[in-house]
């Protein structure tokens, strides 16, 4: 008993409701002598909160505002569950950087998810990180603060996940010491990989986030859409591996299947193949260095039979140049790429704006923006703040 208590992980999962909180809740379900549920968060999905509530049993759940909480309250007495509840940007800081619990998963979606996850960086723990946007936003702040507190940084998004998994360990974060030519980030293309792109202007939300090879939140389908979900990958990517641009190469993969790819100078080039489902890199993330169960079917090519690629079109898919772009300016550019972007996607989803108008904020946003050094969490904030005011400004004129 005392030794499956040593060995029990406490979780904390930031987004529970959230594509990829709901696939980290069915990993943890398979393996209950394993892990246990520290704390989940949603921003309004009170039901569901609920209803995992039920099933995991935390120790304490937080919500965006106070009528969540007391809408919450009423549903978890119901249950007679007496869970304790917080809300707000500081209670999720809070449970993340908690004493109580050894393994964050940050999936909340965008830069409303930086705060927490820096949290749990800080507090060092064992970041599994799939809130790519909070890396993008506060990049080499983001890295020092694993790094001063000793916490250990895991991607879960399925690229990056790839090439950890390729990369040699321990791996010194100078990839010339290791023989790495270039990192190959696979790409499906989305939904418009082959549509004319003449008729892009008319395509509405629902075709935008109908992703070929992936269920996911709305926000990261249509990134995907315009590929704005690779350019951040990229610099997702720099961050994580100290990997320069030109040793970053897109390219399209329309099966999913090869996650990412690592090629060494000896000609080499390691590959990690699986089916498109995020419970592979999840289960990865939660046992490191060890491997379990996920749920996941095992991987049939004769089934699959081929596998594709094609190099990326930057004229199509203008966010990947956007992107590419903003990480070579450096300073505050990747975060105002990422908060335009937010802002435009949002624009778009709710019917604002056409699809082509996302890559048209963007740049606008980024001409018209003064580069400045961001080194700590304020200048970050501000920045991002600064950033979403100009694009609703272009958005509204
Ligand atoms: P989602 O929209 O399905 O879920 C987002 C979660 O964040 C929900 O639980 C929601 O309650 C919470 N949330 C939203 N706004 C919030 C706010 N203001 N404050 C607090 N919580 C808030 O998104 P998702 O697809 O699960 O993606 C989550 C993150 O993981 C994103 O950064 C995405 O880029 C990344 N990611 C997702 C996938 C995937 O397959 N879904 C793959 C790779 C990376
Ligand atoms: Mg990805």
């Amino acid at each position: 008993m005392l030794d499956a208590d040593v060995k029990m992980q406490r979780i904390c999962v930031l987004g529970s409701t959230g594509s990829i909180g709901v696939s980290t809740l069915d990993v943890i379900a398979r393996h209950p002598d394993r892990y246990r549920i520290f704390a989940l968060t949603a921003h309004s999905q009170v039901h569901k909160l609920a209803q995992q509530c039920e099933q995991f049993k935390p120790e304490i759940v937080v919500v965006g505002t106070a009528s969540a909480a007391n809408e919450l309250y009423a549903l978890l007495r119901e249950k007679k569950l007496k869970t304790e509840i917080a809300f707000g940007a500081e209670a999720l800081c809070d449970v993340a950087r908690s004493s109580s619990c050894d393994v964050v998963m940050a999936a909340i979606v965008g830069a409303a998810g930086l705060p927490a996850s820096m949290a749990a960086a800080k507090a060092g723990k064992k970041v599994l990180l799939a809130n790519k946007e909070a890396l993008v936003m506060s990049g080499q702040l983001f890295i020092d603060a694993i790094q001063q507190s000793g916490a250990t940084l895991l991607p879960i998004d399925s690229e990056h996940n790839a090439i950890f998994q390729c990369l040699p360990r321990p791996y010194s974060r100078r990839p010339a010491e290791h023989g790495i030519s270039k990192i190959i980030l696979t790409a499906s293309g989305g939904p418009f990989l082959n549509r004319d792109i003449s008729s892009l202007d008319k395509v509405t939300p629902d075709e935008a986030v109908a992703h070929p090879n992936w269920v996911m939140g709305k926000k990261i389908s249509v990134d995907s859409a315009t590929m704005m979900n690779k350019g951040l990958e990229v610099i997702e990517a720099h961050w994580l591996f100290a990997t320069p641009a030109e040793q970053i190469e897109v390219l399209i993969h329309p099966q999913s299947v090869i996650h990412s790819m690592v090629s060494y100078h000896d000609g080499s080039v390691l590959a990690q193949l699986g089916n498109p489902d995020m419970r592979t890199p999840i289960a990865f993330g939660l046992a490191y260095p060890e491997r379990i169960e996920s749920g996941v079917a095992p991987l049939d090519l004769t089934k699959i039979m081929q596998l594709n690629f094609q190099t990326a079109d930057f004229k199509r898919f203008p966010c990947l140049a956007l992107a590419y772009a903003a990480l070579k300016e450096g300073k505050s550019a990747a975060t105002i790429l990422n908060a335009s972007n937010e802002v435009a996607v949002q624009a778009f989803l709710d019917g604002k704006i056409g699809f082509r108008m996302i890559d048209q904020i963007i740049a606008r946003v980024m001409n018209r923006s003064v580069m400045s050094e961001v080194l700590d969490m304020d200048a970050i904030l501000e920045c991002d703040k600064e950033a979403r005011a100009l694009a609703n400004e272009i958005i509204a004129a």
